[in-house]
């Protein structure tokens, strides 16, 4: 297992208030790694210190071997990073805002074909404002891609999105990591961890509580004792919903 990301002894302070308490982990290539937790756990403060976005205050972090603090452009040029959605000129059409990211990149991305690859062809000309939740979201993971990152950072990519949205979401961040993308997600949907990550990160109140995989952590728990308080049934009210209004993704 090649690790491409390490953080050791992270600490972030906003003034006296410490956000990140010295939390390490590291990811493998090619995983899906999931990080959770409550709000202001500190998941985005994380990431966005591995993504050079944000200034740590204390500790060591390593990604595909560049030292964040001497290499921060070496890093740059190796990740994709999600930007919240709002962050696009709503009045582009979808082929001129990837062609204005390869500008920026200075790439030569096919704007087409990665359109395709999220299931947004026939949206190519269609302003990014006229689009659905969920092809927002599809948007803006396509753009992660456009510089060939090794590694991309999704924060939080399905929140707000309905049942099918998210589901149809979850399929193309498993085809981007079966393309050998090494993955880092934030959620609160704990379905979704389970379902999408290899691994997890519980942090709260800026440390790392737990870190292994999903089905372990579930068997730890049982181990210890753990009992449902009442017999789970046999379908959830997810999967009546899904049962009844189809996998079908709408665009409305
Ligand atoms: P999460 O993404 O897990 O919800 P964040 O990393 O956004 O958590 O925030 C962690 C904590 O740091 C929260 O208490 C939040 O209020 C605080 N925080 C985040 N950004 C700033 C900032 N720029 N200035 C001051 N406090 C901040
Ligand atoms: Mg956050």
């Amino acid at each position: 297992m090649n690790t491409i990301i390490q953080v050791r002894n992270l600490t972030k302070k906003y003034g006296d208030f410490e956000a990140v308490k010295g939390i390490s982990f590291d990811v493998y290539e090619g995983e899906i790694f999931g990080l959770l937790g409550p709000n202001g756990a500190g998941k985005s403060t994380t990431l966005e210190i591995i993504e050079t976005l944000r200034e740590k205050t204390s500790g060591e972090v390593f990604v595909n071997g560049f030292n964040l603090d001497k290499q921060p452009g070496d890093i740059k040029r190796i990740i994709g990073v999600q930007l919240q959605t709002s962050g696009f000129y709503p009045g582009l059409n979808l082929l001129d805002l990837i062609n204005l990211f390869n500008g920026l990149y200075n790439e030569k991305a096919d704007a087409m074909e990665l359109l395709r690859m999220v299931n947004l062809e026939d949206k190519a000309k269609s302003k990014f404002k006229e689009l659905s939740g969920g092809q927002k979201q599809r948007f803006s993971i396509a753009t992660t891609l456009i510089n060939h990152p090794k590694v991309i950072f999704l924060d939080e990519p399905t929140t707000g999105l309905d049942p099918q949205a998210r589901r149809n979401l979850w399929e193309l961040i498993k085809d981007i990591r079966s393309k050998g993308t090494t993955v880092i997600i934030t959620t609160h949907y704990m379905d979704e961890a389970e379902y999408l990550c290899d691994r997890i990160a519980i942090i709260d109140s800026g440390k790392i509580i737990s870190l292994d995989t999903p089905d372990k952590m579930i068997d730890d728990l049982v181990a210890s004792g753990f009992e449902r308080p009442k017999d789970l049934k046999k379908a959830s009210l997810e999967d009546v919903f899904i049962h009844l209004t189809g996998h079908a993704i709408r665009e409305a």
